[in-house]
């Protein structure tokens, strides 16, 4: 005997993975043996640096490593991280009330909501967006109110354009600067307009920095916390998965305004326990190691970006060189959808590209790739779409 399973409503609101149908062509275009280039997922291909290798491999040893670990993670992480957020942005935090050591971060971002969304309250989410603000929104309950990021504003949400009646009801806002899928980064002047407006209508800020290590030409990334009043409003994400190839280890953090924190640390308390502490180990190797690994790693994925960005262009493909974050995102250049491009592309050249449809309705027309593969194979991508398209 048996009887029908349902997934919960929670679940059956998640919108459909816009990614399937690409994931199967490429699975079978990878079975046919076709060459493929993936330009397609944004995880770094450069190993992680030595030193942190070493220092996990030292951590997995020791015994006492093997436990549960505190899921406010360890005082010496916190303390890292503290350090860390100091030298880079200048910013002063409380590592027992202010700094809580994440699973990655990606889980901390979805988690959030539920420590502060209340069914039906509002939610401000960049269209288009890393995916798990608006699913950890629905997760909790809440309503995703969409923010288009237009390329004529820089990618950054335009406010004076969102009905007041929103703002009154909205309750958190999140953004994500430098930018995925757009590659668009932000000025400080952006964050004090936001801040003014989280003041003024009481939403609090959920700033995703996933991306602030990786900068070209020059350019440093501002952390949202190093404006004035930003603590007081908000919460800021880091990840050490991009910036120090650490994508497989699960390790970044949460900072910022601390009841915002408490909420997460208490959701989290609830459903994890903590980060596995040799990785935690390692995670403050990372932290401590020189930047000058930082700027070589940097100089790698500045040179693939000026080889993809001159190869498009050469080909008459026009598209903006992004000044941190690993994506290029490109208007599609043909007269078809952003899904259509991608299967198309991929059916013909081996290269993926991700539709920018994946992530939400304002990502149509654009196709994101990420410089995540080596420059041999970036030049071969070219050469591949040149045939194609030029
Ligand atoms: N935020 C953004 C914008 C991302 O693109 C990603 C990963 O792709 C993450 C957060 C999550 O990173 P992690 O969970 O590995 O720390």
């Amino acid at each position: 005997m048996t009887f029908p399973i349902q997934f919960s409503d929670r679940v059956k609101r998640l919108p459909p993975y816009l990614f399937v149908e690409l994931d199967a062509a490429k699975r079978r275009a990878k079975g046919q043996g076709k060459d493929i280039i993936d330009l397609g997922v944004g995880d770094p291909d450069l190993p992680t640096p030595a030193p942190i290798i070493a220092a996990l491999a030292k951590a997995a040893k020791d015994p006492r490593n093997h436990r549960y670990a505190l899921d406010q993670g360890l005082p010496e992480l916190r303390r890292a991280i503290q350090r860390w957020c100091h030298d880079r942005f200048g910013v002063s935090l409380d590592p027992d009330q202010e700094i809580l050591p994440l699973i990655g971060s990606k889980e901390g971002i979805a988690h959030l909501p539920l420590g502060l969304v209340n069914p039906k309250d509002a939610v401000l989410v960049p269209d288009p967006c890393y995916p798990p603000y608006r699913s950890g929104t629905l997760f909790a309950g809440g309503e995703v109110v969409s923010l288009p990021l237009f390329e004529e504003n820089g990618f950054r949400p335009d406010f004076s354009t969102v009905k007041r009646a929103t703002l009154k009801k909205a309750k958190l806002l999140f953004l994500n600067y430098p930018n995925n899928p757009t590659g668009a980064t932000a000025d400080p002047s952006f964050f004090d307009e936001a801040i003014d407006i989280s003041r003024r209508h009481r939403i609090m800020i959920c700033h995703d920095a996933a991306y602030t290590e990786i900068a070209f030409d020059g350019f440093r990334p501002t952390s949202f916390l190093e404006r004035p009043g930003a603590k007081a409003v908000g919460i800021e994400f880091h990840s050490l998965s991009k910036s120090y190839n650490m994508t497989g280890w699960r390790i970044g953090f949460a900072c910022g305004r601390r009841e915002m924190v408490a909420a997460l640390a208490k959701v989290k308390a609830n459903i994890d326990s903590g980060i596995f502490q040799a990785v935690q180990l390692a995670g403050i190797a990372a932290l401590r190691m020189s930047r000058l690994e930082i700027e070589k790693r940097n100089r790698i994925y500045e040179e693939r970006r000026d080889l993809l960005v001159g190869g498009l262009h050469r080909l008459g493909w026009r598209v903006p060189k992004p000044r941190a974050s690993f994506y290029v995102w490109a208007r599609v250049p043909v007269k078809r959808s952003s899904g259509d491009f991608a299967k198309w592309v991929l059916n013909q050249t081996g290269i993926v590209v991700t539709p920018g449809v994946g992530f939400g309705p304002s990502g149509e027309g654009y196709v994101r790739m990420a410089l995540t593969v080596p420059k041999q194979r970036i030049e071969e991508a070219c050469r591949r779409l040149r045939k194609l398209l030029g």
